[in-house]
């Protein structure tokens, strides 16, 4: 049988290209005034040292979603949640990718083998809305999350977020309060308030950082995606405590020389993630610069996400931070 073959007309792909070319620039113009703006709201913003923010004596973080794991009977996910237990109260940070739409999802599959409960959680804290902490891309387009895609029992426990979000239809039970500004949750643990970032394609995003101050030992900063930059967050805590910065953890978004979930060719994370347009993208001078602004607070303990940064620069993190990196593998707890 012979082959019918389509000829496009050389003028159709013209017009597409020229089409595609004129919308990056549109948008590359777009988030050159949206980082400048942003930067500027940044300098500009200043709150008070928070009084009375109490401590905590005991802390862990068990990350239940994220790139890397433990062992292979773990699922793993370019996505985050992380369990953190603040002495007797239990806060789920982010609530996974579930990009398969699972029910049990994988979040619930890992509690399950890591012997977490659903009842043992007393609140949630989202960092922000991108589709990879919510839960799912339909979660993200409607502004709502999941733990999965199927019923899920929550009572009516609080969730703190940094813009407004509902629980979806699966997880109705819980309450959100939107934080507009840096916040004591509960005596020693606190949200930095959102943090924003004007990115390529998806524009203004607000991120929050979950800070828990250990007693004795200072400020504990556990990072979502880290769209804001380090440096921005490191401001933030500065300017909200006394106490110095004790331990970082999470993901810094640094997805240079690879990235993960790719589409296809397409690092996706590298494109959407930060306040430029691609072609003047995260280079190795920006993490260099993270490594700096983080060797000057003296910190104990780094460890940070593969979610989305790649082997590259979690290798250039480590081997600047011998003795403060731990490994961020889902299953291995974290006791600080
Ligand atoms: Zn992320
Ligand atoms: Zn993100």
């Amino acid at each position: 049988m012979r082959k019918k073959i389509v000829l496009i007309p050389a003028g159709f792909i013209a017009v597409i290209l020229v089409a595609i070319i004129a919308f990056l620039l549109v948008k590359a113009s777009q988030v050159n005034a949206g980082r400048e703006e942003t930067n500027a709201l940044l300098d500009r913003t200043v709150f008070p040292k928070l009084a009375n923010i109490g401590s905590i004596n005991t802390l862990s973080v068990l990350p239940i979603i994220d790139f890397l794991a433990e062992n292979e009977d773990l699922r793993t996910e370019p996505g985050v949640s992380y369990l953190v237990r603040a002495d007797d109260t239990t806060i789920l940070m982010d609530v996974g990718y579930n990009a398969g739409e699972e029910h049990p999802s994988p979040l619930l599959q890992n509690m399950k083998a890591l012997n977490v409960k659903l009842s043992d959680i007393d609140m949630i804290f989202i960092s922000h809305l991108h589709v990879d902490h919510l839960g799912g891309m339909r979660e993200m387009k409607k502004g709502e999350f999941s733990l999965s895609r199927g019923p899920v029992k929550l009572g009516e426990i609080p969730v703190y977020a940094p813009s407004p979000l509902r629980p979806s239809e699966w997880n109705s039970g819980p309450k959100v309060r939107v934080l507009s500004e840096p916040t004591v949750i509960a005596p020693g643990i606190v949200s930095t308030g959102p943090i924003p970032r004007f990115l390529f394609l998806v524009g203004k995003t607000d991120e929050q950082v979950l800070a828990l101050n250990l007693k004795g030992k200072g400020i504990v900063l556990v990072i979502g995606c880290g769209h804001p930059t380090v440096e921005r967050i490191i401001q933030r805590a500065k300017m909200l405590f006394d106490q110095p910065i004790y331990a970082v953890i999470g993901g810094l978004h640094f997805p240079v020389k690879g990235g993960r979930g790719n589409l296809g060719p397409i690092n996706v994370q590298y494109i959407v993630g930060a306040d430029r347009a691609p072609w003047r993208g995260l280079d190795e001078a920006d993490v260099d610069h993270a490594i700096e602004a983080i060797r000057k607070e003296r910190i104990s303990i780094l460890s940070l996400s593969p979610h989305d940064s790649s082997d590259w620069s979690l290798e250039r993190f480590h081997r600047a931070f011998q003795n403060e990196w731990v490994d961020l593998k889902v299953g291995k707890e974290l006791l600080l």
